[in-house]
């Protein structure tokens, strides 16, 4: 399947504004996972994050074995319901793109995932894991540099009301 056909996939779920890049354009660094580690309350409590994840140096890998990937940029703006819902037709993408030959397809979403009140923590006994993924940080995607390189839009932001540009991404091949 060609790139335009994954393009009228993308369109088709709602999915406009992306840039295509390699798994090796996708920058990761141990920092980001140090961050994560140290900083975020979630930390040790949800089984699509640390410590659940690979190390570095295996999501370095993993990313260099994608020669094509999505990097979909989403604007949002106070409402989490707008990434639950770009999430689920990330999923659905996923499926449809897997499905059309692509055996080796698999989105990072956006945030966390919240589809169980109380995560139960470990991937193992994850409750619905055809419905969720990791997000890029938690695989060590320094997200800011890997999309500030290719002119897509993003920024430390003061308030919460303002604008937020988010990305997930489509592993392709
Ligand atoms: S589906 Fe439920 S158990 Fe699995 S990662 Fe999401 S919140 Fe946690």
């Amino acid at each position: 399947m060609d790139k335009m056909s994954l393009e009228e996939m993308l369109a088709k779920y709602g999915f406009e504004q992306f840039k295509w890049i390699s798994g090796n354009d996708l920058v990761i660094r141990q920092w980001v996972r140090l961050k994560c580690q140290f900083t975020c309350p979630d930390y040790g409590t949800k089984a699509m994050c640390g410590p659940n994840m690979p190390s570095i140096e295996e999501c370095e890998r993993f990313f260099s074995e994608y020669s094509l990937v999505a990097v979909i940029h989403k604007e949002v703006q106070g409402d989490d319901s707008v990434v639950e819902e770009y999430n689920e037709s990330l999923l659905e993408l996923e499926r449809e793109v897997f499905l059309s030959g692509h055996y080796k397809a698999m989105a990072l979403m956006l945030g966390g995932c919240h589809h169980c009140r109380e995560c139960t923590g470990r991937i193992e006994t994850c409750r619905f894991k055809e419905k969720s993924r990791p997000n890029p940080e938690a695989m060590g995607v320094d997200v800011f540099t890997t999309v500030g390189n290719i002119g897509l839009p993003i920024e430390v932001l003061t308030d919460h009301q303002q604008p937020q540009n988010r990305y997930g991404f489509l592993l392709v091949k």
